[in-house]
């Protein structure tokens, strides 16, 4: 096996950081967060699931797609994309499960989504395997694993003194070139007791799902739902967004314009508002059902992948306690 200590990691990390833009987990005021970093003085290694994805570096949650200038009759248009490589270092594997979802709309389409798969192509994952289950996770009921190598380029896991090193791509081998590493039999710390411990969460076939459109469940979970979105802003997966043009400078014969995409979200009170005010999807219990079918209906049969990867962030984030597990176990129920 691979090893680096973390001595050799750091000393890395801080080269990285020169070349490339480096995203690592932080502390941001007691929090932590996948944020961009100078030097490795500044990350976390020993740290919990990050509040929120790392889906705002490959997918902004809000990204200028063009600036438009208009000067009389004449309109020019310049496309926006950073051209420097990026690395997101410590992701978590569920997270890069978030990405492989993502990818099965704007990747696998044709065509495909020309800034994400920009962003993709100009990334590389390195992954820190998670040395416990957290609070609401369930990833492997998903089909993943806190030491899962499977999305990510390349995958660290925690032994002592340093990690155990898997380039799992190629893209992953070209960057491990200049990390220094050891060859060490040295067996990594989390064990299959400890992913045992994880309660599976039963997962429903789409066609089931689609019988029980007009049940009692969606009353039962939707009803308590403030609308306040963080379930969606926090999830990995979800991907739903708007576009709008927004006027920069404005002046005698001149107009400039900057083409923005942001984050969308489905249990928003106005995501199916239309011209003219009429709203196709004015409850709450109608806007929590289909939060749920398009996670486990919709997008397998749409796209293949389930539309979760069961990081367990809407479960502790959730002001008013809707469990996706507890929907979950009631549809199986059923
Ligand atoms: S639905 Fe919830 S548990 Fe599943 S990936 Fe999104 S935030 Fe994580
Ligand atoms: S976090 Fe909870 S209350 Fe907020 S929109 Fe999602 S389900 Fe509703």
């Amino acid at each position: 096996m691979k090893y680096v200590t973390l001595k050799e990691l750091k000393n890395w990390l801080n080269r990285l950081a020169q070349e490339v833009d480096l995203i690592a987990p932080r502390d941001v005021d007691g929090h932590v967060l996948y944020r961009p970093v100078a030097s490795s003085d500044e990350i976390l290694f020993d740290y919990e699931r990050p509040e929120l994805s790392a889906k705002e570096f490959i997918f902004p949650a809000t990204e200028v797609l063009l600036r438009i200038e208009k000067r009389g009759t004449e309109v020019t248009q310049e496309e926006v994309l950073p051209e420097r490589k990026q690395v997101i270092f410590g992701v978590r594997p569920c997270d890069a499960h978030g990405f492989a979802v993502i990818d099965a709309l704007f990747l696998e389409q044709d065509p495909p989504d020309r800034y994400y798969a920009h962003h993709r192509e100009r990334t590389t994952l390195v992954g820190i395997a998670c040395p416990q289950m957290w609070e609401g996770c369930f990833c492997a009921s998903m089909g993943g694993a806190p030491d899962d190598p499977t999305h990510l380029d390349v995958l660290l896991r925690a032994v002592e003194g340093g990690y155990v090193v898997e380039a799992v791509t190629e893209k992953g081998k070209v960057l491990l070139k200049g990390l220094e590493t050891k060859n060490r039999d040295q067996k990594p710390g989390f064990s299959e007791k400890t992913r045992l411990l994880e309660q599976p969460v039963p997962v429903t076939e789409p066609a089931r799902w689609r019988e029980l459109f007009e049940d009692r469940i969606w009353m039962r979970h939707g009803e308590r739902c403030l609308s306040c979105r963080i379930c969606t802003y926090v999830c990995p997966t979800c991907r739903c967004f708007d576009v709008a043009d927004r006027v920069i400078e404005e002046r005698a014969g001149f107009t400039r314009i900057e083409r923005i995409r942001a984050w969308d979200a489905c249990t928003s009170t106005n995501y199916r508002r239309a011209a003219g005010g009429h709203n196709s999807r004015p409850t709450k219990p109608g806007r929590i059902r289909n939060r749920f079918f398009c996670k486990f209906c919709y997008y397998p049969e749409d796209f293949g992948p389930l539309g979760c990867v069961g990081c367990g962030r809407c479960v502790v984030s959730c002001p008013v306690d809707i469990d996706i597990r507890e929907v979950m176990g009631d549809v199986a129920a059923r």
